[in-house]
């Protein structure tokens, strides 16, 4: 099945915001649904999860299926993970969901992400979701492979050697990375020779070590990425905004220069912040295509099919280490 497509069903960052005046880009916070090769995968967890989960029921109800899908998170603030527990596929025991994040604690991504779902602050708690089938960190060093007549998601080593038919499988690497508070992980999804880069919440300036990030990147068909502030906002010159320089966001020249430094031919702006209503954020894209041609502003439905365009040229991709930022924390 040569699918490879990609919907957004929130593209807000910190926060949800519904107001009227924020109605075209939408309000909801971070989830990004993938679906390639016949595989449903779901990137973070945010408010849009609840409106995805509708989307994901009927569609399977329709065609007399199962939900069969892979949930990945970057990180676990509050707006990647706030839709989780309206994630009502989770909840029927027919379905197939796996969940997959990094280790941001040291007690690991399964224990860490009940906490998300528990009373007092939930009336559930994770056991009630009797369709998830596995919680598993997303080991360093390896790659999750989905599909292709795998039975299930299976995470391997890339020390390990490649199992029958992993061409043909779609194939999810991570990079762990400080450039966010309390740490996170980017997403490379790849599938019949194209690739998508999930960077939701990124502030390049903050840590060094770009350059394992432009290699992750590399020649990425399309790069989603932070933009959370403009520039005047993140250098504390917007009147009655604080400087949010060290929040672990990027401001639009930032995401353009990560996508050329990466070569990565498209650019998807996201995460966009709670106070910017339509008009602002139509700005930001103004200014984007000033600088970066393959920018474009996601929004709430917006669809893109990377089978459409020719695949990127095959260019061996640079080496990068999972673990490469790990070991040069900010200020170091
Ligand atoms: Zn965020």
């Amino acid at each position: 099945m040569d699918t490879f497509t990609v919907t957004f069903w929130g593209v807000r960052g910190s926060r949800p915001t519904p107001q009227f005046s924020h109605f075209r880009y939408g309000g909801n916070t971070s989830c990004v649904e993938v679906n390639a090769g016949g595989q449903t995968i779901i990137l973070d967890a945010g408010s849009g999860l609840a409106d995805l989960s509708h989307s994901l029921a009927c569609r399977a109800r329709q065609a007399g299926e199962r939900v069969d899908a892979v949930l990945l998170f970057s990180h676990l603030h509050h707006d990647h993970t706030q839709g989780l527990p309206f994630f009502y596929p989770a909840f029927n025991p027919r379905n197939r969901i796996h969940l997959f994040g990094p280790d941001l604690t040291g007690d690991g991504f399964p224990h860490d992400i009940q906490a998300v779902i528990m009373p007092p602050y939930f009336p559930l708690s994770m056991k009630a979701m009797a369709g998830v089938c596995g919680v598993q960190d997303f080991l360093p060093g390896h790659v999750l492979l989905l599909g292709g007549g795998l039975p299930a998601p299976l995470l391997r080593s890339k020390e390990a050697r490649p199992v029958s038919g992993e061409e043909d499988m779609v194939r999810v690497e991570g990079l762990f990375s400080r450039e966010h508070p309390n740490d996170v992980l980017y997403y490379r999804i790849g599938y019949r020779g194209r690739s998508l880069v999930y960077a939701s919440d990124r502030e390049p300036e903050a840590v060094r070590g770009i350059g394992a990030f432009s290699r992750f990147a590399h020649r990425a068909d399309l790069l989603i990425h932070d933009a959370q502030f403009t520039e005047a906002h993140y250098f504390g010159l917007q009147p009655d905004m604080p400087c949010t320089k060290g929040w672990g966001h990027s401001y639009t020249k930032m995401a353009c220069q990560a996508a050329l430094a990466a070569g990565a031919r498209r650019l998807a702006l996201t995460h966009y912040d709670p106070h910017y209503d339509d008009a602002t954020v139509d700005e930001i894209g103004r200014r984007a295509q000033s600088w970066y041609d393959g920018a474009q502003l996601a929004y709430e439905g917006l669809h893109i099919d990377l089978m459409q365009s020719a695949p990127a040229p095959r260019v061996p991709r640079p080496d990068y280490r999972y673990s490469e930022l790990e070991t040069q924390p900010a200020g170091a």
